[in-house]
């Protein structure tokens, strides 16, 4: 049993280091760790030399169900350069040595104190389960983001360490999956960031991408060059104008030597041929075959997903001390007075064919951001929220004429089309519905207050009507 004192006030024992009341399990390379055992310490130092340790240790904490575990501040020692992303993003921060500990203990009260604050009602679904531990993470480490990495352990290419830890590797779709669901449950905002395809059989994105024969679907071709000979018209791949012995080049029908690209000849295209089955064409198919389930598929029938930065939304952000309310629903048709959301796009499409046919025409949209309304949906069951939104889409009914429609994206944020009116008046009518619509609040919910943030727009035909939606609710749902 080795004992040393590295200070007068730093204590080490048994794999334990103290300082004060406060105690640290130390966690050296291919040392042993009983899981359970962390959630006796205040913090752990993990000796991250070897990253493929470190990261199976840092997985082990982080992807626990037990908040007494995964929120655990792990500070790493003799620490070594790594591409390993759980490694990279999942820590509290580097120590040289143990005397560094006592700069750590303000930060470990303060994550304390925060993690006070959080909310521990039982989770109903494996989303919110899933997801209220990244917010809780989020919460004590005062950040209000999740970024995509690029992680080659990581099926996608690129990871979102605080979500992926709870998932394998091959798995990874499911992180998107979550946050698909986060996005239309109203708790983050996304920032396109870029774009991956996945295999439509097994979601993966490890594709091997290669060109192949249209006819026998090998992949074993080879490019040539088309060669155009002004002078005679002949037109063929190169290998016919080429000299076996020194390599020059003449045409096959005239016998004249080709000299000068853009004078006598030119490269019209490239032609290719099939070694396997011999077969010649122009256009080959492009292929992806997945390495983790074989499908191989032509690339058009890939997968597309969009890789976002997403930031915390309001709501995102009480969530960790409020809990999660979701909607429980499924918004769009079934809110009577309303269309679905991918109805309403469409007919908004619609409205501008009919606007590029008469220019008469005009059109415009408001958009309605109910800032607090969970405040008051998480007091009430399903049935009774949507029965609320149905009457708030009447209210918004009675104001707007037979022509005009809506549309809930979630229940804090609804887009409604206004036909036929001036912008000026469409603006008018709108401040009109946000006034009854805060009236119903006020007078059903003990002088509730709800706040309401609103822009209406003119449909115009050269904006696409998604991404200019958009744009203006990231506007209002960012503002504070
Ligand atoms: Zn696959
Ligand atoms: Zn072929
Ligand atoms: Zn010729």
């Amino acid at each position: 049993m080795e004992t040393k004192i590295l200070n007068k006030s730093i204590g080490f024992k048994d794999n334990v280091l103290t300082y004060g009341d406060y105690s640290l399990c130390y966690i050296e390379t291919n040392g042993a760790l009983k899981i359970d055992h962390v959630e006796f310490f205040d913090a752990v130092i993990l000796e991250s030399r070897d990253a493929d340790f470190a990261r199976l240790i840092i997985k082990k904490i982080r992807s626990s169900f037990d908040i007494n575990v995964y929120l655990k501040p792990i500070f790493l020692i003799n620490h070594k350069e790594t591409t390993d992303s759980y490694v990279n993003e999942l820590h509290d921060g580097i120590i040289f040595s143990f005397d560094q500990i006592p700069e750590k203990i303000n930060d470990i009260i303060h994550l304390q104190n925060l993690a006070k604050h959080l909310d521990h009602t039982p989770s109903n679904s494996f989303e919110i389960q899933i997801f209220k531990k990244a917010l809780n993470f989020l919460y004590t480490r005062e950040d209000r983001s999740l970024s995509p990495v690029v992680d080659p352990a990581s099926f996608l290419s690129y990871s979102y360490p605080l979500l992926s830890v709870n998932f394998e590797t091959y798995e990874e779709s499911k992180v998107l999956d979550i946050l698909e669901w986060a996005f239309h449950e109203d708790l983050i905002w996304p920032d396109y960031f870029d774009r991956v395809y996945l295999c439509n059989n097994c979601k993966t994105g490890r594709l091997s991408i290669r060109e192949t024969c249209p006819s026998c679907q090998s992949s074993n071709l080879k490019q040539e060059d088309l060669i155009h000979h002004f002078p005679c018209g002949y037109i063929g791949p190169i290998s016919d104008f080429k000299n076996k012995v020194d390599g020059s080049l003449n045409c096959p029908k005239c016998s004249k030597s080709i000299r000068h690209i853009g004078v006598d000849y030119d490269k019209p295209s490239v032609i290719n041929q099939c070694l396997n089955c011999n077969n010649v064409f122009q256009d080959y198919i492009v292929k992806a075959k997945c390495t983790h389930c074989s499908h191989d598929t032509e690339v058009q029938y890939l997968i597309p997903k969009e890789i976002n930065i997403y930031k915390l939304t309001k709501k995102g952000r009480l969530a960790p001390v409020t809990g999660i309310v979701t909607s429980g629903f499924e918004i769009g048709e079934e809110i009577s007075g309303t269309v679905g959301f991918s109805t309403f796009s469409t007919m908004m499409h619609y409205e501008q064919q009919r606007m590029k046919s008469n220019p008469q025409l005009v059109s415009n949209y408001s958009v309605l951001y109910l800032e607090n309304i969970f405040d008051i949906l998480k007091t009430m069951g399903i049935i009774k929220e949507k029965a609320l939104l149905s009457d708030l889409a009447q209210i918004i009914r009675d104001n707007i004429t037979a022509a005009d429609y809506i549309t809930y994206q979630n229940p804090s944020l609804i887009c409604i089309c206004i036909n036929d009116e001036k912008l000026v008046d469409a603006q008018i009518l709108t401040q009109t519905v946000i006034k009854k619509l805060k009236e119903l609040f006020h007078n059903n919910f003990n002088n509730f207050e709800l706040t309401v943030k609103s822009k209406t727009q003119a449909l115009v035909l050269t904006e696409k009507f998604d991404d200019r939606l958009r744009e203006i609710t990231k506007i209002l749902v960012e503002e504070i």
